[in-house]
């Protein structure tokens, strides 16, 4: 038994986990590296409103690993969230996308874009946390108030008063704070009343079950969520939208943004900016 053989001594019978564990270990490590060699960018998803036109875009992390390619975040982000990498790695998020944000504040006709950044559970308790994201809207010269936060429920419910007073010192700045995929955890509508947030992230598979039957259960939950955060002064954005008809049944529904592969998949930088050229 694993447990028997002591700390150092790991015998595993299995050469499926042998083999999962082996490429953990070896993206670990490169993972370290990938700031360096500058394998991380941020792809950006446009989000829009019910006009169709951009609002903001969601920053996600991509990472090109140089013999196998695109990594999906689902891939090493738990890795570096469990070898504290995420932290480092977080904080290059930051900075990039408050670099990019100022660019596009400097632009009249990108001036009202927002950027929304996921931080991880790990990258939020830092002691430092508040301090490393102002610091990285001065050093970009960026105005506080086009960025958002995006955080999940399970995160914030593991510690409720250490992320409210985090919360409340984000928003002192005008940072905005979104509550990503909401009605995956235990959406407890309690916990959304008494947290400042900006913004609820209703998540894809929620927007991806609405349109399967006519006033299904899962429309009254998203109906529900959406008249609940709308009296909470919060408003509200559905995520993967893929589908002209969920689009349609999520705005008659009062959702106010709107994020999915329907409008666009995330892009690069240059792909993005090109795109916004054109819709001019
Ligand atoms: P998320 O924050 O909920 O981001 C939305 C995910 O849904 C993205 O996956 C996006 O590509 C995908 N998506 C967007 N529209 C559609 C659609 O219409 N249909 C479908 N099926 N999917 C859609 P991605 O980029 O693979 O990221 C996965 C997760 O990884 C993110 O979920 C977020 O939790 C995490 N992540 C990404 N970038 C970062 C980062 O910089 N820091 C941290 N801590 N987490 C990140
Ligand atoms: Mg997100
Ligand atoms: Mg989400
Ligand atoms: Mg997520």
């Amino acid at each position: 038994e694993a447990k028997s053989a002591g700390r150092s001594v790991i015998r595993f019978h299995d050469s499926e986990v042998q083999s999962v564990l082996a490429q953990r270990f070896r993206l670990e490590s490169q993972l370290r590296q990938a700031v360096e060699r500058q394998e991380l960018s941020l792809a950006y998803q446009k989000q829009v409103g019910l006009d169709g036109g951009a609002t903001g875009v969601e920053a996600l992390l991509r990472w090109q690993h140089p013999e196998q390619g695109n990594i999906p975040p689902s891939e090493f982000i738990p890795i570096a969230e469990s070898n504290g990498l995420i932290v480092p790695l977080g904080l290059w998020v930051l900075e990039t996308a408050c670099q990019q944000l100022a660019l596009w504040q400097s632009m009249p006709e990108t001036q009202h874009m927002r950027v929304s950044v996921n931080v991880s559970s790990k990258q939020f308790y830092q002691p430092d946390f508040v301090e490393s994201v102002v610091r990285a809207l001065q050093q970009a010269k960026s105005a506080p108030t086009g960025l958002c936060i995006e955080v999940t429920e399970s995160m914030v419910l593991d510690d409720l008063d250490n992320a409210m007073a985090k919360m409340q010192a984000l928003r002192v700045y005008g940072i905005q704070i979104s509550m990503d995929d909401f009605g995956t955890g235990y959406s407890s509508m309690a916990y959304l009343s008494r947290l400042p947030f900006d913004e609820v992230k209703i998540d894809k598979s929620f927007v991806q079950m609405a349109d399967t039957r006519e006033n299904s259960n899962e429309w009254i939950i998203i109906e529900t969520i959406i008249t609940m955060a709308h009296k909470l002064n919060m408003h509200v954005v559905a995520e993967g939208i893929e589908t002209l008809r969920q689009h349609e049944l999520l705005a008659a529904m009062g959702c106010d943004y709107f994020q999915g592969f329907y409008f666009s998949r995330p892009v690069d930088l240059d792909t993005f900016n090109h795109s916004l050229q054109s819709m001019r």
